[in-house]
C-alpha cells in the first residue's frame, strides 16, 4: 500500500510540475499595453454606455498553428516524451482558415453570422477576444485596433454567452453575481424577468438562493443559456458575443429566448452566430460565411436574392452543425 501510495505521489507531483510549465508559459497574446482609458464613441459614463460600440474587420487573414509532428511516430511533438531527436521533428503546421475578411457591425445594431460548419464563425470569436491575433489586416472595437488594447479593457467591452452555457455549482445569486459581482437581489431578479426566467424563481423556495447545478434538472439548456444573457445584462458590456444554441427549442422557449435577445440587445451591439431563422430575419444585417470568406452581406430579403448559399441555409432553417 505504501509502496502505491508513493507511486501515485510522484505521478500527481510529475503532472503538477507539468501543469506549472503550462501556466508559466507567456500567454498566446501579449495585452498588457497601455491604452486610452476611454474610446472614441464611448464615455465613462455608465447610463450613456448603452450605445453599443462598431466592431470592424479588416481585410483580416488569419491561421492556426499546431504542434509539429514527429516524423517517424506520426504524434506531434506534444507528445514527445523527450527521447526524439530535434531532426525527427517536423515543422510547425499552420493552416489558413480567414482569408482576407472584412466586414463591420455597427454599434447598437444587431449582425448575425451564418455558414456551414468549418467555415469560420467561431474563429470570428475567438480574434475579438483577442485569444489569437491576426496574421494579416485589423480587428477594430469603437474604431480601435483591438491590438492596443490592454486585457481588461477589452473583456469589459464584451460579453459573450457561448452555445452550451455551463452553470456555475453554487447558488442562482453566484451565477447572475458572476455578471456583476456588486449587483442587488432586485437588479438580479430584474434581469432574470428579462430573460423571461422568473418562473425559476417561483420553482424553489429558496429563490436566489436555490441552488443550481452544471447539467443539473433545475435549468434546461434554453433556461442555461438565458441564465447567461441574465448574466451578460448584469455585466452590461457594449458587445454582446452569441453562439445561439443550434439544439432544438420548443415554440415556448424559442419564444422566450428571442425575448431574452431582444433585451440584450437593447443599446448594444450584438454579433451572433445564429442558427435559427428567427434570428437573422430579427437582424439587421446579416453576414454569410463560407470557407473562410464573406460572402454575402445583407438583409434575410436581400440575401434571399442575391446569395446562393443564404438560399440554402435558410432552406434548411440555418441549422448548419
Ligand atoms: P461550426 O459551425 O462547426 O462551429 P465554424 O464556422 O464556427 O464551424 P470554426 O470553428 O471557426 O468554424 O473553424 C474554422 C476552421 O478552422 C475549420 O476548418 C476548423 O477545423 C479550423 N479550426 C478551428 N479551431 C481550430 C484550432 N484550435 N486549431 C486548428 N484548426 C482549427
Amino acid at each position: 500500500q505504501l509502496f502505491s501510495a508513493i507511486t501515485a505521489l510522484n505521478e500527481a507531483f510529475g503532472a503538477l510540475g507539468r501543469i506549472h510549465e503550462v501556466l508559466d508559459l507567456p500567454s498566446e497574446t501579449d495585452l498588457d499595453v497601455a491604452a486610452p482609458a476611454v474610446l472614441p464613441g464611448m464615455t465613462p459614463d455608465p447610463v450613456s454606455r448603452h450605445q453599443g460600440l462598431s466592431v470592424e474587420f479588416e481585410n483580416v487573414t488569419f491561421a492556426y498553428t499546431s504542434a509539429p509532428e514527429i516524423l517517424s511516430a506520426g504524434k506531434t511533438s506534444d507528445e514527445n516524451d523527450g527521447s526524439v531527436p530535434d531532426s525527427e521533428v517536423g515543422d510547425l503546421q499552420t493552416r489558413e482558415v480567414l482569408h482576407g475578411l472584412t466586414f463591420s457591425a455597427p454599434a447598437g445594431k444587431r449582425t448575425a453570422i451564418v455558414g456551414p460548419s468549418g467555415a469560420g464563425k467561431s474563429t470570428v470569436f475567438s480574434l475579438l477576444e483577442r485569444f489569437y491575433d491576426p496574421s494579416e489586416g485589423a480587428v477594430r472595437v469603437g474604431g480601435v485596433d483591438i491590438r492596443s488594447l490592454g486585457r481588461e479593457q477589452l473583456r469589459e467591452k464584451l460579453g459573450y454567452v457561448e452555445q452550451d452555457a455551463p452553470v456555475l455549482a453554487g447558488t442562482l445569486r453566484d451565477n447572475l453575481l458572476l455578471g456583476n459581482p456588486t449587483a442587488t437581489d432586485e437588479e438580479c431578479v430584474d434581469a432574470l424577468a428579462s430573460v423571461n426566467l422568473n418562473d425559476v424563481l417561483e420553482r424553489d423556495p429558496e429563490r436566489l438562493d436555490a441552488q443550481v447545478v452544471d447539467g443539473g434538472v433545475l435549468l434546461s439548456g434554453g433556461e442555461r443559456q438565458r441564465l447567461a444573457i441574465a448574466r451578460c445584462l448584469l455585466a452590461s458590456p457594449p458587445i454582446l458575443l452569441l453562439d445561439e444554441s443550434s439544439s432544438n427549442l420548443d415554440g415556448l422557449s424559442e419564444q422566450r429566448m428571442r425575448q431574452a435577445i431582444d433585451a440584450v440587445a437593447e443599446g448594444r451591439t450584438l454579433l451572433v452566430i445564429a442558427h435559427r431563422l428567427a434570428t437573422v430575419v430579427d437582424a439587421d444585417q446579416i453576414i454569410v460565411l463560407d470557407r473562410g470568406r464573406v460572402v454575402g452581406i445583407g438583409t434575410h430579403e436581400q440575401l434571399l436574392d442575391t446569395t446562393a448559399l443564404y438560399r440554402s441555409l435558410a432552406a434548411h432553417q440555418l441549422l448548419t452543425n
